[in-house]
């Protein structure tokens, strides 16, 4: 299959959210070659979000416009993003990586970003999958409209439970935030923001433990109090769960190291345990995953890579000259 590889890359961006956007819009302006493999529609998270308020610069702009600036940025710079799903990363006895994809295409460069991101965690319970895309949902500004004047339920006590809850009361008559502990995880900003909305009730310690239906909706979640398991049935028409990201690291084959929850460990260079794999954005071990840390991880990550090509360059040289 080697010999059907598109070569001719100095690096293989994984991922077309805003820190892979950002990596070849920096790629660019270095003038190395370089590829961006995106599974869906440029603009990863963003997409997903409905305003940003918080991207410095930008008081207020959808995440969907947002998105589209940053790819065509990127683009002016010469970015080439091919839409293909990758499945593996493989760095090979000549220090290459290989990057297969779901299409069959075989991609070899000298370097590789990922900027795969992250997917939501789920809870696990019965009835989640069941009811997956029939009131079970991962993302209130793709499904919150479904919910016109219905009773939700919003899963999770972090920054984008509190901020999802706060956006679904546009849509829902009613908003429970159910969360296992007696107090949020989210910044003391969003929490007063929903502390104050009129629209949202917090459930404290409890979790779910059931989602039950009519067999095409949601109908009621059945909770077990955190302290003294006792049961709780609460009625809602669709649950939106927000307990966390699992980083996108599954296409990477051969140890790496990562921490605890398996977020990519780099350097100060962006680079991994494998040398010449980069990583930034949401699937970097980091404090705080944001747009701002993604495309300030991506300009480290691109300019770090334009120097590990001129050093392998010279290494080469110099073996050909020994
Ligand atoms: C609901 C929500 C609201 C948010 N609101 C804000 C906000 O207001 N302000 C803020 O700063 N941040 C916000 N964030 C966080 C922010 O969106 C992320 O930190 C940021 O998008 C991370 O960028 P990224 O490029 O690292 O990852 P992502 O945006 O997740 O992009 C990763 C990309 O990689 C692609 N990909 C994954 N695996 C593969 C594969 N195998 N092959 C090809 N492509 C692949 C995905 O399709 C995706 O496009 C929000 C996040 C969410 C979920």
């Amino acid at each position: 299959m080697r010999e059907n590889a598109i070569n001719g890359y100095d690096v293989i961006i994984v991922g077309g959210g805003p820190a892979g956007l950002c990596a070849a819009m920096y790629a660019g302006r270095g003038m190395l070659k370089a590829v961006t493999i995106e599974r869906g529609a440029p603009g990863g998270e963003l997409l997903n979000t409905d305003l940003i308020e918080d991207y410095i610069g930008f008081e207020s702009i959808k995440g969907w416009d947002l998105a589209v600036k940053m790819s065509e940025h990127a683009k002016k710079f010469g970015a080439e993003i091919v839409t293909d799903t990758v499945e593996r990363i493989r760095k090979v006895d000549d220090g290459w990586f290989d990057v297969v994809t779901s299409r069959g295409a075989l991609y070899r460069a000298p370097a590789v970003i990922l900027t795969a991101g992250g997917t939501p965690v789920k809870l696990g319970v019965p009835g989640e999958q069941d009811y997956a895309a029939k009131g079970v949902s991962y993302c209130a500004v793709c499904d919150g409209a479904f919910f016109k004047g219905e009773v939700l339920a919003v899963v999770g006590g972090g920054d984008a439970a509190v901020e999802e809850a706060d956006y679904l009361t546009r849509y829902a008559s009613k908003v429970y935030i159910v969360h296992r502990r007696d107090q949020l995880r989210a910044s003391k900003i969003l929490q007063q923001r929903v502390f104050a909305n009129p629209k949202i009730e917090m459930i404290w310690n409890k979790r779910v433990v059931e989602i039950k239906g009519t067999g095409q909706a949601v109908d009621h979640l059945l909770l077990a109090d955190a302290i003294t398991g006792d049961p709780v049935r609460l009625r809602v028409g669709g649950v939106f769960i927000f307990i966390g990201f699992k980083p996108n690291t599954g296409v990477i084959e051969g140890h790496v190291k990562h921490d605890a929850a398996g977020y990519l460990i780099t350097d100060e260079k962006m680079m991994t345990s494998i040398p010449g794999l980069f990583a930034a954005g949401d699937v970097r071990s980091q404090v705080t995953r944001q747009i701002t840390t993604a495309v300030g991880d991506a300009t480290t990550a691109a300019i770090a890579v334009e120097k590990y090509l001129a050093a392998l360059r010279e290494k080469e040289k110099a073996a050909v000259g020994s």
